[in-house]
């Protein structure tokens, strides 16, 4: 599974965040017999009105959304890069994750401490960014040495990852992101090695007062000048607003309170949205009378790839892939209807999962 590292500074929201994540999953815990891992590890069914029209023409019993994770990377303060705070155990844990929400103090309270004095989320997001380039400095300063002996002698793996290594450095060192490094695509594989913190995608999460929920207020607006420049994600959200939605089970109620602040879905979907797209996943499904369920592959993966989410040996074994695209699917009533007009397609090795489609794999054991 992919999973998403939620981290921000003290008292500007995380675990309100995160318990209303983990309170809704809870909700939806019936389809999940493995759910709880750790107490700071909530995985989320990612919401697709696909699946539930998929359901329903294949009258399958159950339902299964695909999931995403999200981590609760607690302990970030000024100075953690120095070992301050819980400072290396954070740094350890996020570079586990696939991608970074980054949860941002937008909403006014004086009843609730700001460790930095004021509001100001461009600032705080530099505070934080700023230990995880410390970070990222010092793991790339550590290895380099002894890397430019080694290329220095001739070694010419060496001399690929001294160079990338040398130019990320110069990156950091001019207050930027690894993330804005350009990378060839033969250096990809290479760069993904150093496990940079900042390499990781970001989504900005600006926490507003409930009032601004549906609109954004002036902090969260010079946030998504910020995230427009870094080619990063933004959300805005209520903490607030969605730990009261997270509480009431009945969907009518839901939308109700949902309308009555001005809001079309919860801040959670956006949030989850936000994440699949952040790390480019698409979706797949596989529709049966017992159960239509979705399934995450990164884009551009191909159909043994897709298999093997489902189960090792279906890559393993991989024959090929009958596949049906989900606008046939729809369109054609079901698998005996698009199957009738020749839409169900069999496809092999080589071939590139589109978001969507509808497979029934083909296998050896
Ligand atoms: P964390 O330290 O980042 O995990 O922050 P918490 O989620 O524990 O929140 C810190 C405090 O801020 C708690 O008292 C929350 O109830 C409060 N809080 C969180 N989100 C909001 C919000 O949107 N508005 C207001 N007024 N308070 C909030």
């Amino acid at each position: 599974g992919f999973n998403c590292g939620i981290v921000g500074l003290p008292n500007v929201g995380k675990s309100t965040l995160f318990n209303a994540l983990t309170a809704t999953q809870a909700a939806e815990a019936a389809n999940f017999p493995f759910c709880t891992k750790e107490p700071n590890v909530g995985r989320v069914g990612v919401p697709d009105p696909r699946l539930d029209k998929l359901a329903e023409i294949a009258k399958s019993q159950k339902i299964i959304p695909t999931q995403l994770e999200f981590v609760d990377i607690a302990g970030l303060i000024r100075g953690a890069s120095k070992g301050e705070g819980l400072g290396n155990q954070f740094l350890a844990n996020i570079r586990e994750v696939d991608a970074i929400v980054h949860v941002l103090r937008c909403f006014e309270d004086d009843d609730i401490t700001h460790v930095e004095g004021n509001v100001d989320p461009l600032r705080d997001a530099e505070v934080v960014e700023t230990e995880l380039m410390l970070a990222d400095m010092e793991s790339l300063e550590r290895q380099l040495t002894s890397l430019q002996k080694k290329a220095k002698g001739g070694d010419k793996d060496s001399k690929v990852k001294a160079d990338l290594m040398e130019r990320a450095l110069k990156v950091l060192q001019d207050g930027k992101p690894a993330r804005v490094v350009e990378v060839s695509e033969e250096e990809k594989p290479v760069f993904k090695q150093f496990m940079l913190l900042t390499s990781k995608p970001v989504l900005y999460v600006c926490n507003v007062e409930e009032a601004s929920a549906a609109t954004g207020n002036g902090f969260s607006a010079k946030v998504a000048e910020k995230a427009r420049a870094e080619n990063a994600g933004m959300v805005v959200i209520s903490a607030a607003i969605e730990s009261e939605v997270a509480q009431l089970a009945d969907p009518a109620e839901k939308a109700e309170f949902l309308e009555s602040m001005g809001l079309e879905e919860t801040g959670l979907n956006k949030l989850i949205r936000a994440g699949f797209q952040l790390l480019d996943l698409i979706t797949f499904f596989t529709v049966g009378p017992k159960e239509a369920r979705a399934w995450t592959v990164r884009r551009g993966a191909k159909a043994p790839e897709a298999a093997g989410v489902i189960h090792t040996d279906f890559e393993r074994g991989f024959i090929r892939a009958e596949t049906i695209d989900f606008e046939s699917y729809v369109t054609l009533g079901g698998e005996q209807g698009a199957k009738d007009a020749g839409k169900m397609r069999q496809e092999g090795k080589e071939y590139v999962v589109q978001d969507g489609d509808i497979f029934h794999f083909r296998f050896n054991v």
